[in-house]
């Protein structure tokens, strides 16, 4: 263990953590951020980022989180590779377990290790995310703007996305595992009256086509009952069953809701005084880059009158 203590360790280099590692930087709080598995969040799995202000023609995901990377290193940030495996927030200073036996101690800690939008699992999903394979309508809607495109999953989010981009698409086409939907049904009614909205029921993706050309031209479907498998042609494939919080770190030592989301009030901060949390670790509604780099920027903060006052 080093002898020293840290003012800020950071937990996580989304836009939520690389924001409050750069507010915190400018305060002389010499941050370090430990950058975890997925470094620069879910803005790496994007290609053009159109709803990020500042940028009149877009910016590509990688891109923007090299930038709030350098940005934060110009002020003193200092970002670590590695994942951080165990926190004890039990002792003061707080203890920050990076990889199998480096510990990091800490007055103040910021979580930023976001959520992961939870995938099918296909070899062809990943290798199309990005071109034509999206997990955020928000996002990425635009770009379909007059063409075919299919949403997966039953839940409250697929129908909102569903509606959401029937606003671009020529067509919509909800793909469900089940026959009942799991949405609430004020969701559902919306989606049924919708005339640019169709089902395709007790269905699974099987695999997602891009006929050789690296963009989606099709998803592969299998009647779950039948077995019966066809093609449905589409240019856009969003992928809505669900996000998980990473929070697997914290369980038992900060206070989570139902779904696992850490709680924040009162600003950016957890139940225990000294701990902040940020971006959509702990936002399970908004999920937008700049949520959370907005939110990074309170924690930061925080954590700077936290170490001033106690
Ligand atoms: P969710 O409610 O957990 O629904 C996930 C959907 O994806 C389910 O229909 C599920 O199918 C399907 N699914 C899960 N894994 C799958 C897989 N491997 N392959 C195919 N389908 C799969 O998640 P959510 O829709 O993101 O909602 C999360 C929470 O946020 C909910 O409490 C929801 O009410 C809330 N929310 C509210 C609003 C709103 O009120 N405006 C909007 C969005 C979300 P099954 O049904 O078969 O399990």
């Amino acid at each position: 263990m080093s002898d020293s203590v840290r003012n800020v360790v950071i937990i996580g280099s989304g836009p939520a953590g690389l924001t409050a590692a750069l507010y915190t930087a400018r305060a002389n709080l010499a941050p370090i951020v430990i950058e975890g598995l997925e470094a620069g969040g879910q803005l790496m799995l994007t290609t053009a980022v159109e709803n990020f202000p500042g940028f009149t023609d877009g910016v590509m995901g990688p891109d923007l989180m090299a930038n709030m990377r350098g940005q934060a290193q110009r002020f003193g940030a200092e970002l670590r590779t590695g994942q951080v495996t165990k926190v004890n927030l039990q002792v003061r200073p707080f203890e920050v377990t990076i990889g199998e036996a480096e510990v990091v101690r800490a007055h103040t800690i910021i979580i930023s290790t976001g959520a992961s939008a939870r995938l099918l699992g296909l070899p062809s999903e990943r290798r199309l995310i990005g071109h034509g394979v999206s997990t955020c309508a928000t996002c990425d809607g635009f770009f379909f703007r007059g063409r075919p495109i299919a949403v997966v999953g039953g839940g409250d989010s697929a129908l909102e996305e569903a509606t959401f981009l029937t606003r671009f698409a020529s067509s919509v086409t909800v793909i469900h595992r089940r026959d009942a939907l799991r949405a609430s049904k004020v969701m559902q009614d919306k989606a049924f009256a919708n005339p640019k909205i169709t089902f395709e029921w007790d269905s699974e993706v099987v695999d997602v086509m891009d006929g050789g050309q690296g963009a989606v031209t099709a998803a592969r479907l299998r009647h779950v009952k039948t077995g019966a498998e066809k093609d449905l042609p589409i240019d856009g494939l969003f992928v809505a069953i669900g996000h998980t919080p990473n929070t697997s770190l914290f369980s038992g030592q900060l206070e989570m809701d139902a779904n696992g989301y850490l709680i924040t009030r009162d600003g950016m901060k957890t139940n225990v005084p000294g701990v902040f949390a940020c971006g959509d670790v702990q936002d399970p509604v908004y999920r937008q880059a700049i949520t959370a780099a907005g939110s990074g920027c309170m924690a930061a903060l925080d954590a700077e009158k936290f170490i001033e006052h106690g």
